[in-house]
């Protein structure tokens, strides 16, 4: 894969700084054992070519402040003080595509001992272009992974933990080996949890159904979203655990998340769902996500926090 296209300016120990400059040390805590928690946060340039359009940054920096005091971390930043920096940034890098934000809390000391309190805690973003995460033309391959999503008293799924994404990779690259576009795992309970990178949705019968956020998940933005999307339109949504099986007799399935955004899955460890193609309840609320993100249904800009960008 090649190298990411990174935006030309980070933020690094309080400053925005080249992103050159924003480099830790060999011996930092987060990097030897992974005490860090990110958030990844989604840009879309609007239809008006005139601003990013942020994607429920006020839920994201929430849900990255409750990753970090899952790590103990003390920062002198708040959600809301952070949501400007983000803003900040975004607007001194100019950029003129989608974009991907990566804010990150990490444990920054350099000491030897795996311990949470106690050490130094920093903070740092950066963003780069971004455009799909899978490819959209079509329905994603997928499989049951034999590696279980991590229980919440090991590592928290809840939480968007460094170190907790070991548990995704071993489940992608097993997918990627056997010719699979990504994973669906199950939790310790043998009930379905979330992809690899994603929240995920099934539909049977009308209703569309989505594991519960005490079921080993991360409690995803893209996933409320699609929950209130879902009940505007007038479609059904239960939020209860999912036997493996259903995915076999579902009528549609897709993930959701940042990264991901909205993506029908077609077939499930060999078998198709229904016939293999997107559903109709998937099509409707990936319409209503893009119209959303792009800034083209004014019933949902409160959801958007949008920078102006200049024209080049
Ligand atoms: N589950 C996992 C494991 C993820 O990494 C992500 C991506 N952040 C999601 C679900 C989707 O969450 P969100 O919609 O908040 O991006």
């Amino acid at each position: 894969m090649a190298e990411i296209p990174l935006q030309p300016y980070a933020y690094f120990e309080g400053q925005i700084v080249p992103v050159d400059e924003a480099k830790v040390s060999i011996a930092t805590h987060a990097l030897q054992y992974g005490t860090g928690a990110f958030g990844g946060i989604r840009g879309y340039l609007d239809v008006s070519d005139e601003s990013i359009n942020i994607f429920r940054l006020p839920d994201h920096t929430r849900r990255l402040m409750n990753s970090s005091r899952m790590l103990r971390a003390r920062l002198n930043v708040d959600a809301d003080s952070l949501g400007t920096v983000i803003q900040d940034l975004v607007s001194k890098n100019n950029p003129r595509s989608n974009i991907y934000i990566r804010p990150f809390i990490y444990k920054a000391g350099l000491e030897l001992t795996p311990r949470l309190n106690g050490i130094r805690d920093d903070i740092a973003i950066y963003m780069l272009a971004f455009g799909d995460y899978f490819a959209m033309d079509k329905p994603l391959r997928v499989m049951v992974s034999s590696w279980v999503r991590l229980a919440d008293n090991i590592i928290p799924s809840r939480g968007k933990i460094t170190g907790g994404y070991i548990n995704s990779s071993m489940a992608k690259d097993q997918a990627e080996e056997a010719g699979f576009d990504d994973a669906i795992m199950l939790n310790l309970s043998g009930k379905v949890a979330e992809g690899t990178g994603a929240n995920l949705f099934i539909v049977r019968n009308g209703t569309l159904i989505t594991s519960p956020i005490t079921g080993d998940i991360l409690e995803g933005i893209t996933r409320r979203s699609v929950v209130m999307f879902a009940r505007d339109a007038g479609i059904p949504v239960e939020e209860r655990e999912i036997d493996r099986s259903e995915l076999y007799v579902a009528d549609e399935a897709f993930f959701c998340g940042t990264g991901a955004q909205v993506v029908a899955i077609g077939n499930i460890d060999g078998r198709d769902v229904a016939d293999g193609q997107r559903g109709e309840i998937t099509a409707t609320i990936q319409d209503i996500f893009f119209n959303c993100v792009r800034g083209k249904d004014q019933k949902y800009a409160h959801l958007l926090t949008k920078v102006p960008v200049r024209p080049d």
